[in-house]
């Protein structure tokens, strides 16, 4: 089977449907057309001969591969991959640009508008020369961040059904919405519908990589409330929610922060401080990979607003927090590690170098392994996720396919 052009076609099919997560919106899809990709999936899981094929009403798509193992087999653990619908700011078209065999230079994406990728400002470009490459018109993303992970789900699916002679075990392939807009759609996935070992996600970028580290993430929000007077008789009377907002934010180590941290270091984000003479409210973003770090800010975050208040006696202050994922490795136990060696195993018998990330952000595998199912990361093959720059190289894509195939083979060997 040519397994590129079978991703290729299927990232074409899956691509013409704009599937933007918008975020803000208390839907779960934040977009209809989330619910119309899955909709197109779930037919496709079915001609691969998928059962218990199911849509939730927040659009998570369940289908199960029976397992086929010779009579007498040793028992092999249940497998979930699980891929992201929703692709980030994308807009309703994307319109994808195929390059044959690469030879180096500049790839032109829109002669129209003008629009290449550079190779002097993208010099990994040319460790894809021979092949082909797929990249947007430039006035948009790709959408390989997650459309690429699913036609890799649905290519090796396919593999399986076209060839009888390939044992496995139980499979499950689910598709989530919203995966970029604070793992909305995997939080409403229904574990009894899912009930695996462990899980992939594949949705880091180039060749190699693999992650299983991610940050422990929650957010925070203070609210003051002042008391606003006429300047007339304001003195001793009126409280500035707006000042004491400032005060706030001047207790928080300004070392810490998105700007001066990198690798593993943690910070506090203050993301928004929006008052007016009345109410203030400060939004605060809180991540560190380590879970003890993370806890001993959400405790700063409380001593500060105890601080505060004492200050300013007369507000009334509070302060909430919400936890929205967790560091996938904290979910690693004896028993379940061996879903991560699987990937090292894999990689090593098909001749790839690992990348190991500890991430500075969080997968849906940061929100499932926290419900006990050790879920991590592989790479797509894709570069540049997030940006108009986002090209796929096809032999790297197909590496990664190759991945899926391997590691089936690995988890029934046992
Ligand atoms: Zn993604």
């Amino acid at each position: 089977m040519d397994l590129q052009k079978k991703v290729i076609e299927k990232f074409l099919r899956y691509t013409e449907i704009g599937t933007p997560s918008v975020g803000g919106v208390d839907t779960v899809p934040s977009s209809p057309n989330q619910t119309v990709l899955g909709k197109l999936l779930m037919k496709e899981l079915e001609e691969l001969g998928l059962t218990d094929i199911w849509m939730s009403d927040t659009s998570v798509v369940y289908g199960r591969l029976p397992a086929r193992l010779p009579e007498g087999h040793t028992p092999v653990p249940t497998v979930g991959w699980v891929a992201h619908l929703d692709t980030v700011g994308a807009p309703d078209v994307i319109h994808p640009v195929i390059i044959r065999n690469y030879q180096g230079g500049d790839i032109c994406q829109n002669a129209e508008k003008d629009l290449w990728l550079r190779a002097g400002e993208h010099p990994e470009l040319e460790k894809y020369i021979g092949q082909d490459i797929i990249v947007s018109d430039g006035t948009s993303i790709l959408g390989a961040d997650n459309k690429a992970a699913i036609a890799n789900v649905m290519t090796a699916l396919e593999v399986l059904k076209a060839d009888p002679s390939i044992p496995h075990g139980e499979i499950y392939a689910v598709f989530v919405p919203d995966e970029e807009v604070g793992l909305k759609g995997s939080k409403t996935i229904d574990f009894d519908k899912f009930p695996v070992d462990f899980a992939y996600t594949i949705d880091s970028c180039e060749e190699g990589e693999v992650v299983f580290q991610t940050f422990n993430a929650g957010s925070a929000w203070v609210r003051i409330k002042g008391r606003t007077a006429h300047p007339m008789n304001s003195k001793n009377n009126l409280v500035n929610p707006t000042v004491i907002a400032v005060d706030l934010v001047n207790m928080f180590d300004r070392a810490e922060t998105p700007e001066h941290t990198e690798n593993t270091e943690g910070y506090i984000w203050v993301t928004s401080i929006k008052s007016d003479p009345l109410n203030a409210t400060v939004s605060l973003n809180i991540r560190d990979h380590s879970k003890a770090k993370y806890e001993f800010k959400k405790e700063y975050i409380k001593a500060a607003v105890e601080m505060v208040k004492m200050k300013h006696p007369k507000a009334e202050i509070s302060v909430e927090f919400e936890d929205v994922y967790a560091n996938i490795y904290d979910a690693v136990t004896d028993d379940n590690r061996k879903c991560i060696d699987y990937i090292y195993e894999a990689m090593k018998e098909l001749g790839i170098t690992p990348k190991t990330i500890a991430m500075r952000g969080g997968t849906d595998g940061s929100f499932i392994s926290s419900k006990g199912i050790l879920t991590p990361n592989y790479f797509t093959g894709a570069h540049n996720f997030h940006a108009t720059s986002e090209f796929m190289p096809m032999g790297a894509v197909e590496k990664s396919v190759l991945m899926t195939l391997k590691l089936i083979e690995l988890i029934t060997k046992g």
